[in-house]
């Protein structure tokens, strides 16, 4: 089959569209990428908060909880754009451009993509997502200091702080381990609760032990960073790198790469930390996705393909490597031009639809999704049906 989905009642699973003839993947060979049942069960093993949150937590640079929607402003505007996101205050606009966090959403879901680029709907942030970007912070920050003092220990004793740093850029992530009956409750960088959220209250008992397990398993995760990668004897080119390019079809690609090594030889190697665990090795396409997207802007930037991408799995201790070629790249090239072909059409015609997966589970948006009984909001864009007519906004079911 052209699509690459080898039983067209796969499509019934993953796939939301309920026929072959209506997948808009048929043509593209998107289904081919791995984004099968199987991926997104691989998906959700792979990462407690669901796929993302690891690239959300490193991708977005200032987010991390709650990312997916953080995120999503890089999509539609430049790197400056980054801190704002859902629930921003920005209007609604047209993407403009693709990181691999939001090309997953759209293959996981065109609607999911749709609620949390266009409509930039607001998620709540999670508790694994924002270790996700402490842990990130710490395994950053750790190269600030000269190689002989990158210890275990030193890192674990990063963690706090991080997460204090985090926290003060993100007062609403205080909410993060309060307890869930305390009304506006928040919590301080030690445990405490605020009940009007600016003075320190007693300190909640549960919300600091909550509080206190969470930093405990962060500082897990990057003590085990040390048994799968020696700091003493690396000394990276590039942390949390943000990277644009421009492809000569015009579409823009970006994201920010967690670290980027260079060899005496000038060989490239693109480094990714995953606070999940490895998916199994049949899912492996879907998981080297997002590092052959980073392979592919820095070849469009520098002229030179990375002679290796590798993810580092925090969760399981597991290392994964993948030496990509040109050809290989060249194939990504491709389907990236083919998913943002997909992504316009759906922009200019308003149809985004719901695909169901286990992974709804996570999603934040399931009061708008029609696949639980909700109602999107008024599509905020002109949508233009087949013959070229423009439909004024919100108008988009008389279509
Ligand atoms: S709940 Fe709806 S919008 Fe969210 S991922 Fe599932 S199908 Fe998509």
């Amino acid at each position: 089959m052209v699509c690459g989905v080898p039983r067209p009642d796969l499509l019934r699973g993953p796939c939301g569209y309920r026929g072959v003839t209506a997948c808009q993947w048929r043509a593209v060979g998107f289904c081919g990428m791995g984004w099968s049942a199987e991926q997104t069960e691989a998906g959700t093993r792979g990462e407690p908060g669901g796929p993302g949150t690891d690239t959300a937590g490193a991708g977005t640079g200032t987010a991390g909880a709650g990312a997916g929607a953080a995120g999503a402003a890089e999509e539609t505007a430049g790197p400056g754009a980054q801190a704002a996101g859902a629930g921003s205050g920005e209007g609604p606009r047209a993407p403009v451009a693709l990181s691999p966090s939001r090309a997953g959403d759209f293959m996981q879901c065109p609607l999911l993509y749709r609620f949390r680029v266009i409509d930039r709907l607001p998620e709540k942030p999670s508790p694994a997502a924002t270790r996700g970007t402490v842990v990130h912070a710490v395994l950053e920050r750790l190269f600030d200091a000269p190689a002989a003092e990158r210890t275990a220990a030193g890192a674990r004793a990063m963690v706090p702080g991080e997460w204090e740093k985090l926290l003060a850029k993100r007062p609403e992530l205080a909410g993060l381990f309060a307890d869930a009956t305390s009304d506006a409750a928040s919590v301080d960088a030690g445990g405490s609760v605020a009940a009007d959220g600016t003075a320190p209250a007693a300190p909640d008992g549960a919300a600091a032990e909550r509080l206190a397990t969470w930093l405990a398993e962060a500082e897990a995760l990057v003590e085990r960073w040390f048994t799968l990668e020696d700091p003493t004897r690396l000394e990276p080119a590039d942390r949390e790198l943000y990277v644009e390019t421009e492809l000569e079809s015009g579409l823009r690609l970006r994201g920010i790469i967690d670290r980027v090594d260079v060899a005496p030889t000038g060989e490239v190697r693109i480094v990714d930390y995953k606070t999940g665990k490895a998916p199994r090795p049949q899912f492996a396409e879907g998981a080297l996705f997002q590092m052959k997207f980073y392979a592919l802007v820095m070849w469009r930037l520098r002229g030179v393909v990375p002679r290796r991408l590798q993810l580092v799995y925090l969760g399981s201790g597991d290392v994964v490597t993948y030496d990509p070629g040109e050809a290989d790249l060249r194939g990504v090239e491709r389907k990236l031009l083919a998913l943002w072909e997909a992504i316009q059409r759906a922009t200019a015609t308003g149809d985004w639809r719901p695909r169901p997966t286990k992974l709804c589970g996570w999603c934040d948006h399931q009061a708008h999704c029609p696949e639980f009984g909700g109602t999107p909001p008024v599509y905020p864009l002109e949508v233009r049906p087949p013959d070229g007519a423009v439909v004024p906004q919100g108008r988009m079911e008389q279509i």
